[in-house]
Formats: structure tokens, C-alpha cells, sequence
């Protein structure tokens, strides 16, 4: 049994910010981070366009960007959460900024802001089209200079330890070894980012699967919204792969229009606000498209802006696109829908405090309010990194009372089973995926959704029985852990009886 007093599960911003200030604020005490994959793989790292955060009080406000955060959460959002969240972004910028993190600046030497859809000003705070790459390596640096804090790679989270709703810390799976170790710890943090990856197609890296949601409600805790999911407009198409490169909202900030096969600029026709309505509006119009001309894809034409800023905007997507052969002085660059970002996940309070004892959650897999039944581009970095000085600041006065352990934990009891074969896994996570595009996907209806329901039922028993019967392996938790999040979807997507931000169900 490894005994530390934070067990932090997932190494994305959230997980890292609240290790770094824990390690800080308690030199003698353990923080101990795994994380599943490499210790850089996370959605923050492909995060492209940026943090959004009120630096210019000449032209914007506080009071501008809580309302267009409640604009987009389309009437869900909790006020108090939006408010607190948008007025302390400066203070999380700025100590990013001490941690070494690098903002673009412009000619006058201040920070240069970039515009996204929904927002009323320019206000994301970006390091060109690397901004989380840019975050994780900064913190990352921090984290890897404090003698208190462990990184564990290749160590999966399989479930938490619980008992009378509390929880004690959680069995993790050494991917070298195949050994599952017994974490005890005082408190606990899912830091376990989306969801990405039950969809197939959708801009996460492969990590992307669920599992601190799922890991939370077999642990009982509460879990909402989860019907609120966001589809980036603007993927790039290619019809071969699963994991579509991201062409940021930022590109049509900057001015690029979105057009059909033939041409038509077509938004305009749908939301006064043309191509920078917000992404959930601009995702549907593309649903709506695709379906009327049954087309693959649309496309987003750069071909008439200034080449020489956009290279130096976006350096990643015009190279990107280059080694794909589209050149975008003349090229239009063809875009789909993709799963992107999930709105809801395990309750929170303003704490970061879940519903079970000692354990929290913050980052992607938390549901705070801030978005409601949308969430508005580039705050889902900010909500990250204010929720995980909440966390922490309420950790920081909170002591921990050790009897609470006592005899409760015990390790896990490791028997000799089979493997089970890769090719079943493969194969049901296929349908899965391929289930939830066509059934829960950009516009749901209650029939389809029935149908789908009905499927995860006997995949969850199914799953259920190959735990049981084969040795526990990484794709198969993660199997298990993606049939929970579906069902929680679909289950979600039927109660909701009204649209409602990104959620739309047509019944007819
Ligand atoms: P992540 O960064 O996803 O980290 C999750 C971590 O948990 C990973 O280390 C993972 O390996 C680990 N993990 C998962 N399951 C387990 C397990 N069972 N055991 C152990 N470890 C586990 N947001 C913005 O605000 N602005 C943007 O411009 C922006 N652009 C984006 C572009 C792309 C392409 C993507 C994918 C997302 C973008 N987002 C953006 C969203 C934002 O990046 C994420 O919401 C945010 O980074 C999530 O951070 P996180 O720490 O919660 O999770």
C-alpha cells in the first residue's frame, strides 16, 4: 500500500496546477500525480486558441465576457460560479505569467487578444496556436522542481476506494508491471479531462475516455449535464482517421469564412453574427448543411487574408495544412463537426468539492455551472485553473484526521485470469462509437436514443462479465469506463425534455 496525503489523477492544467500549489503551500507533505499515458498527453496540450481573461478594462469589462458566458450557457449557467471564475482570471494569468508561461504581445507591447466565437471583445490571451502546450510545459517545469511531487506515467486510475461516502484514495494499474497498487490517500482529485473518445470523432488525443466521470459515479457521486456536449464546427475532414486536427475558432476571428462545396457563404444565412456565432450554433448550421446537399464536409476559405499574419498566428494549422497538401492562399481548408469539449460531468461546489467526502474534481471532468448548457470558447483553461486554487485553498485549511482509515483499506486482491483477446475490445469500442455519432450525436431524437439505451444495457453486462472473467487491462477499463459515460449520456439526453444551449432533440 502506497500511503501520500493528495492523490491527484490526471497530469492535464488541472491536475498539474493543483499539485504545483500543494507542493508549495506543504513542503512536508506527499503529492503524488498519475497519469495514464505520457505525462504531457492531455487536452490541454492541443489547446489552441487561449485562455479567456478581461486584461483590457479600456474596451472591455468584467461584465462584458459574464455575459457572454450567460449568453452561451443559453440560461443554465450558475451566476455566482460565472462571476467568480471571470473576476479571477487576471490573478491565474499572472501567475502563470511568474511560472514562466509566454503570452503573445503586440506592436505596443501589450498582450495581443484574439477574438473566438461569443465573444463580444477581444479578450483570449494566447501563445499562438500552442497556448496549452505552452501552459503544460511551464507548469510542468514548476512541478518537476519540487522534491514533494511524484509523477507516476503509464499509471492508470481503475476505481476509487470508497466507504460510507467517503473516499480513501484509489487502486491504480501500473501499465509496465500489469500490478495494480493500493493509493491511500487523505484527499483525493480527478483531474481526468473529456470525453472525446466515445464519439471516435472528435479533436482529444486518445486519453480522452471518460474514466474519472465514470470512476466518480460507481463511487456514487453526483454527475450532471452530461447531455450538454460540445462539437467543434470546424475539425479538419479527413475521412480516414478517428482524431480530427482542430482548425481553431480563432481562424474565423481572424476572418475566415466558411463556405459550401458550391461556394455559398451560408452562415449569414442562419445567425446575424455570421461565422462567429457560437460554436454550437455554427455546428448545427453545418449538420443542417451536410444534410440538405449530403455533402462530407464544408469548407473554410482563408484564401483572401493576409498570409504573412495568419503564418505567424497560426503557424501549427497553416503547416499542418501545408503537409497536407492544401495550400490556404488558394485552398479551401474542408471541415467538419467533431466532438470537442463535454459541458457537464461530476458536481462540484464552488470548493471544487464533490458530493463524496474527500474527494474533488476539477478541470474538463467537473461540472462548476460556468457553462451551463454551452460553454464559451477559451474558458474552459481559465475554469481550470480557478477551480484549482479553489481547491487548494480550501485544502489549505483543512486538516486531516488519520483515524479515518483505519483497517479500511485494503489492497487489491490480484488473481490469475486470462487476457482477454484485443480484438473484442476493438471491435465494441467501434460500435460504441459508432452508436453514439449516429444516435447521440449534434441533433438527438427520443427513438434513437431508446435504441441506444438499449444497446448500452447489454454492453454494460456484457463488460461487466469480462472484468470479471479476464486479467484487468488498460483498453478494457477504458471500454467499461466509455459504455458508462454513453449510458449517462443517452440516459441525460432522454430526460432533458427541452433544447437548451448545445443540446437540441427533435422529436417528430
Ligand atoms: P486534460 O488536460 O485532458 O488532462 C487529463 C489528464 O488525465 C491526462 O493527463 C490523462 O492522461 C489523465 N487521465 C485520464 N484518465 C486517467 C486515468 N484513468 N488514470 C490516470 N490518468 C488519467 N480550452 C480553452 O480554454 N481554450 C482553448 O483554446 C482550447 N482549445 C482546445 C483545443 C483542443 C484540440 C482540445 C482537445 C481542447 C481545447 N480546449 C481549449 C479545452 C481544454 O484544453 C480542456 O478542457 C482542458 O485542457 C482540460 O484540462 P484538464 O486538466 O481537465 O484535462
Amino acid at each position: 500500500m502506497i500511503q501520500t496525503n493528495y492523490l491527484i489523477i490526471g497530469s492535464g492544467v488541472a491536475g498539474l496546477t493543483f499539485a504545483l500549489k500543494m507542493a508549495e503551500e506543504f513542503p512536508d507533505k506527499k503529492v503524488t500525480i498519475v497519469t495514464k499515458a505520457n505525462a504531457d498527453e492531455s487536452n490541454t496540450k492541443y489547446a489552441q486558441g487561449g485562455i479567456a481573461i478581461v486584461t483590457d478594462k479600456m474596451v472591455d469589462s468584467y461584465q462584458k465576457h459574464i455575459e457572454d458566458t450567460l449568453i452561451c450557457g443559453d440560461g443554465l449557467c450558475d451566476e455566482e460560479v460565472v462571476k467568480m471564475v471571470i473576476t479571477e482570471g487576471p490573478k491565474r494569468l499572472k501567475e502563470l505569467i511568474e511560472w514562466g508561461a509566454k503570452f503573445d504581445e503586440n506592436s505596443k507591447g501589450t498582450l495581443d487578444l484574439g477574438k473566438e466565437g461569443g465573444h463580444s471583445e477581444n479578450r483570449v490571451v494566447h501563445h499562438k496556436d500552442q497556448t496549452g502546450q505552452e501552459i503544460q510545459r511551464a507548469i510542468s517545469h514548476q512541478v518537476h522542481q519540487k522534491d514533494n511531487i511524484l509523477v507516476l506515467d503509464y499509471h492508470l486510475a481503475i476505481d476509487l476506494i470508497t466507504e460510507h461516502n467517503r473516499c480513501l484514495g484509489a487502486y491504480v494499474l501500473d501499465e509496465k508491471t500489469n500490478e495494480i497498487l493500493t493509493f491511500q490517500s487523505d484527499f483525493t482529485l480527478l483531474a481526468t479531462g473529456g470525453i472525446g473518445h466515445l464519439y471516435g470523432h472528435t479533436t482529444n488525443p486518445v486519453i480522452a475516455t471518460g474514466d474519472g466521470i465514470a470512476m466518480a459515479y460507481r463511487a456514487k457521486a453526483s454527475i450532471k449535464e452530461m447531455e450538454f456536449i460540445q462539437f467543434h464546427p470546424t475539425a479538419l475532414y479527413d475521412a480516414s482517421t478517428g482524431t480530427s486536427f482542430l482548425i481553431s475558432e480563432a481562424v474565423r476571428g481572424f476572418g475566415a469564412y466558411l463556405r459550401t462545396k458550391n461556394g455559398h457563404r451560408f452562415m449569414p444565412d442562419y445567425d446575424s453574427r455570421g461565422d462567429l456565432a457560437s460554436r454550437d450554433i455554427v455546428s448545427q448550421c453545418i449538420d443542417l448543411e451536410l444534410k440538405k446537399s449530403g455533402d462530407d464536409c464544408v469548407y473554410l476559405d482563408c484564401s483572401h487574408l493576409d498570409m504573412e499574419a495568419f503564418i505567424k498566428h497560426f503557424p501549427m494549422i497553416y503547416k499542418h495544412c501545408q503537409k497536407l497538401g492544401i495550400d490556404l492562399a488558394k485552398d479551401w481548408i474542408p471541415v467538419v463537426p467533431a466532438q470537442h469539449y463535454l459541458c457537464g460531468g461530476i458536481v462540484v461546489d464552488k470548493t471544487g468539492k464533490t458530493s463524496v467526502e474527500n474527494l474533488f474534481a476539477c478541470g474538463e471532468c467537473s461540472r462548476t455551472g460556468l457553462h451551463g448548457g454551452n460553454r464559451l470558447a477559451s474558458n474552459s483553461l481559465l475554469e481550470a485553473l480557478v477551480y484549482s486554487d479553489k481547491i487548494y485553498t480550501y485544502l489549505a485549511k483543512t486538516t486531516f484526521d488519520k483515524s479515518q482509515f483505519e483497517g479500511k483499506v485494503t489492497d487489491w486482491k490480484l488473481v490469475p485470469k486470462p487476457v482477454i483477446n484485443p480484438d473484442y475490445v476493438a471491435k465494441r469500442k467501434a460500435e460504441l462509437q459508432l452508436l453514439m455519432r449516429q444516435n447521440a450525436g449534434i441533433v438527438r431524437n427520443d427513438v434513437d436514443l431508446l435504441q441506444a439505451k438499449d444497446k448500452l444495457t447489454l454492453w454494460k453486462t456484457e463488460i461487466e462479465e469480462k472484468i470479471n472473467q479476464y486479467q484487468i487491462n488498460a483498453d478494457l477499463c477504458e471500454l467499461q469506463n466509455l459504455i458508462t459515460i454513453g449510458t449517462l449520456i443517452v440516459q441525460q439526453s432522454i430526460d432533458r425534455k427541452e433544447n437548451c444551449g448545445g443540446f437540441v432533440k427533435v422529436n417528430s
